[in-house]
């Protein structure tokens, strides 16, 4: 294989940065050779300790943006990480992404997200993990239950801030915020730089940098796309054209529930196979939809916006807006689904003659004209396939399967590399030693 130099200071290096050589090694193993631009831009200034404000979208690298020095920081202090964030699949993926890099310095996590079992996050919560990634909503379950202390925090990450507000979450984060000591770090990432959280971040912040990679709004530069005006009746059939057409791995989305439902049995009836993902279905159902995306048993994911924000797929070849999104901001959120860390990727919305100022807004918002292409020749209508609507709720605990292990990604799993758990106090022991 080629060395590629890089005798340029504009073409930045990880070894550029500041990161320890045990996280440079790991970096390298995990075919990381050079930073993304948020990487490039907030890893030195959060590994001296300060606080920023990085805007940047889903799928620019901003995991390990803020991973990697807090990984770095907790090595060397007795304190804990906090990381917020608005989803249970968000806090999954960011656990992981965290464990590849912290796994060999023994980095011990704890996944405090809804829909798993209580009890299994208090035993992690009693193995004092260096990081903890929770939704703000069973977080502060843990509060009032006093499961939990904050006194430990040095650092919290505020992550895809904006959607923590849109899902209505201000008011946990706000009570979290007051009962995490004031002599801390805080990162916030938000796609986008709505005035609410510039007001959280000028209460809650010590005058943070500010780092941005895209101007908010803007799309994912790589990703074309493509609208069909197309009336409701229709759009099965020409999804139907193109799926045929499309052999890659596609990210549909619908703007109900119910549609998502309907249009994955639909999706199935046309002999593809396809997996639905949104409220409605089980911790456990969700965990094994986007394993089986990511395996290739599923080619096609059906997700509505709350439960797709923030997936990281690697390869989706198409997004498709089958709904136009409710909110114009959500159509960046969805697109950049594909396209993801600079590789090129495809976006085709379907848009009803009515939702012609609707495009309008979303083409304002990312400052581009999106061509609308004819219809092509559609294949015959498919008979109607029966499906009932849900009635359950899907938050009920399992206790099998990956629901129970949920919060438990932890220890004598795969947190701790398959070794059995470490007692330690104040987030400190094998963790530390093995990075000295
Ligand atoms: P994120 O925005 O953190 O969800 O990351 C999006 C994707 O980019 C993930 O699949 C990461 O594994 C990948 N990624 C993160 N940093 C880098 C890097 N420096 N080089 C290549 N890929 C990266």
């Amino acid at each position: 294989m080629t060395q590629t130099l890089h005798p340029s200071p504009a073409v930045p290096r990880f070894s550029d940065l500041g990161i320890a050589p045990k996280l440079l090694a790991v970096l390298e193993q995990n075919k990381f050779t050079d930073p993304t631009p948020i990487q490039h831009q907030a890893i030195p200034p959060a590994l001296e300790g300060k606080d920023l404000v990085g805007i940047a979208q889903t799928g620019t690298g901003k995991t390990l943006a803020f991973g990697i020095p807090m990984i770095q920081r907790l090595a060397s202090t007795r304190g804990q990480g906090l990381i917020l964030l608005p989803t249970r699949e968000l806090a999954l993926q960011v656990e992981e992404t965290l464990q590849k890099v912290g796994r060999v310095i023994g980095l011990k996590s704890a996944v405090l997200i809804g829909g798993a079992s209580m009890y299994q996050q208090i035993q992690q919560l009693r193995r004092t993990p260096h990081i903890i990634v929770a939704t703000p909503g069973r977080l502060v379950d843990h509060l009032q239950q006093k499961t939990i202390s904050l006194n430990n925090i040095k650092i919290v990450v505020l992550d895809e801030a904006d959607r923590m507000l849109d899902i209505g979450f201000l008011p946990q984060i706000k009570q979290i915020l007051s009962l995490v000591p004031t002599d801390r770090q805080t990162m916030l990432f938000s796609a986008t730089m709505p005035s609410e959280i510039a007001q959280l971040a000028g209460k809650y912040m010590r005058m943070p940098l500010r780092v941005e990679v895209a101007p908010s709004g803007t799309t994912i530069a790589k990703v074309e796309q493509e609208v069909f005006m197309v009336s409701k009746e229709v759009k099965m059939q020409l999804l139907d054209k193109l799926l045929t057409d499309n052999p890659g791995t596609i990210l549909l989305f619908s703007r109900t529930k119910h549609g998502a439902k309907k249009i994955a049995v639909g999706i199935r009836h046309m002999g593809h196979t396809a997996v639905e993902i949104h409220s409605n279905r089980s911790l456990a159902q969700r965990k094994e939809a986007l394993a089986g995306f990511k395996s290739g048993k599923y080619r096609i994911m059906v997700a509505t916006d709350i439960a797709a924000r923030g997936i990281d797929v690697k390869d989706i070849s198409i997004v498709i807006n089958y709904d136009l999104p409710d909110a114009h901001e959500d159509y960046v959120h969805r697109i950049g689904r594909t396209g993801r860390a600079g590789s090129m990727g495809k976006a085709i919305s379907f848009a009803s003659p009515d939702q012609r100022a609707d495009l309008k807004g979303i083409e304002r918002l990312i400052r581009k004209t999106l061509p609308i292409l004819a219809l092509p020749v559609l294949p015959p209508r498919r008979a109607p396939v029966f499906v009932p609507r849900d009635n359950f709720n899907s938050f009920a605990p399992r206790q099998q399967g990956g629901a129970q292990r949920s919060g438990g990604q932890g220890f004598g799993g795969r947190s701790s590399g398959g070794r059995p758990p470490q007692r330690s106090s104040g987030g400190g022991g094998n963790f530390r030693r093995r990075f000295n």
